[in-house]
């Protein structure tokens, strides 16, 4: 998919807004949420425009963003605690950002069911 010049996740991975980079792939990014909800939150995302879940049929991509998701937990260190996964999709599912990326959360205990 085309790069969306107003699109912030892209912007970032272009380097045009400023985050805290935690990793970066050739293909995917790692930063810091700029308003976390917990200790650790961090967001994992494809450097090409995808604008959600339900938009990416690259099962490939997919496959290694979890896969970064699950490396970014070991870099900040919360893999032996435990922490959350989460992927908001679309208005009920509270996605404020329209460019695929999963949140990892940790360091604290996280509560079922979320809001
Ligand atoms: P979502 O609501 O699932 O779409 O998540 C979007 C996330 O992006 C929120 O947690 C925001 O705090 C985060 N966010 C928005 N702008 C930035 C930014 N410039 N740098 C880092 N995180 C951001």
């Amino acid at each position: 998919m085309k790069p969306d010049p107003g699109c912030i996740f892209c912007q970032i991975a272009r380097g045009e807004v400023p985050s805290t980079v935690i990793e970066r792939h050739p293909h995917m990014v790692a930063i810091r949420d700029v308003n976390p909800q917990a200790p650790d939150h961090v967001l994992v995302f494809p450097t090409d425009h995808i604008a959600s879940l339900d938009e990416c049929d690259d099962t490939d991509m997919l496959g290694q963003l979890l896969y970064l998701a699950r490396q970014v937990a070991r870099t900040v260190h919360i893999d032996h605690g435990g922490y959350r996964v989460v992927i908001n999709h679309g208005d009920h599912g509270g996605q404020t950002v329209p460019h695929l990326h999963l949140h990892v959360l940790g360091g604290r205990r996280m509560k079922w069911p979320p809001g």
